[in-house]
């Protein structure tokens, strides 16, 4: 079956996320663009997962829990669990491997935890944007033992990117798939970067405001959606 997705969003809970970017705003809109499954992936942090997940249950619509990583390099990676407790065990680990900057809500933007209602239940004190630790050469395998996969995002934007930064996707990393902003860009990227030859393509919306969620058109081919059936197949 196939099955349409959007594996990169970020809700009200990422500084530049807006705050329309509610767990209800962000499935029902997903609903209503035609999508099956979405992953939640704010800015190295997984605390509105729950409350996506929970909305999304209600109108059928699956939410994978995810981050989008910050690494030491400045690169930024996907990660995504097959269940909440796995990413929310990630959320811990990258929590204490990240430079702890106070929020200045009125530069950077409100950090909002929320609950499934869309009522807020906190607000993250330190700025979530900024490097963690955890190097890009490293990420694969340390998500991969924590449960879940990581590949690099959107490797076509000219900063915050493996390519950007460091010219290449090194096999070493241990990367099987990589995300493309602009999928229209794939075969140059590919005659250019070998390597892409050999990953799966991932291409996400990215949005941080609900009207740059983008309609259902990319879809992956699954016997059944599930959180685990979709981790196995990008990590293979
Ligand atoms: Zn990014
Ligand atoms: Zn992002």
């Amino acid at each position: 079956m196939k099955y349409y997705y959007d594996l990169h969003l970020h809700s009200c809970l990422s500084p530049c996320g807006d705050m329309d970017m509610t767990p209800n705003n962000i499935v029902n809109m997903a609903k209503l663009l035609g999508l099956d499954v979405i992953a939640l992936t704010d800015h190295n942090t997984s605390l509105n997962c729950e409350a996506a997940m929970k909305a999304g249950e209600k109108i059928g619509l699956l939410v994978i829990a995810g981050m989008e990583l910050t690494t030491s390099e400045d690169i930024h990676a996907v990660c995504l669990f097959p269940t909440l407790e796995k990413a929310l065990k990630w959320n811990d680990y990258v929590d204490n491997h990240r430079i702890k900057i106070k929020n200045k809500p009125d530069i950077y933007g409100r950090q909002v935890i929320m609950n499934e209602n869309d009522e807020e239940t906190g607000e993250t004190e330190h700025l979530l944007i900024p490097a963690t630790d955890i190097s890009i050469m490293s990420a694969h395998k340390l998500v991969k033992d924590f449960g879940g996969v990581c590949y690099p995002a959107h490797i076509d934007r000219d900063s915050l990117s493996i390519l950007s930064v460091l010219g290449e996707i090194d096999e070493s990393c241990g990367f099987t798939t990589a995300e493309l902003a602009d999928k229209t860009r794939l075969s140059a990227l590919r005659a250019q970067h070998p390597i892409l030859n050999t990953l799966k393509i991932v291409t996400n919306s990215d949005a941080h405001y609900l009207e740059n969620m983008r309609e259902a058109e990319n879809f992956i081919e699954l016997p059944e959606l599930t959180a685990e059936n979709v981790i196995e197949y990008l990590d293979n």
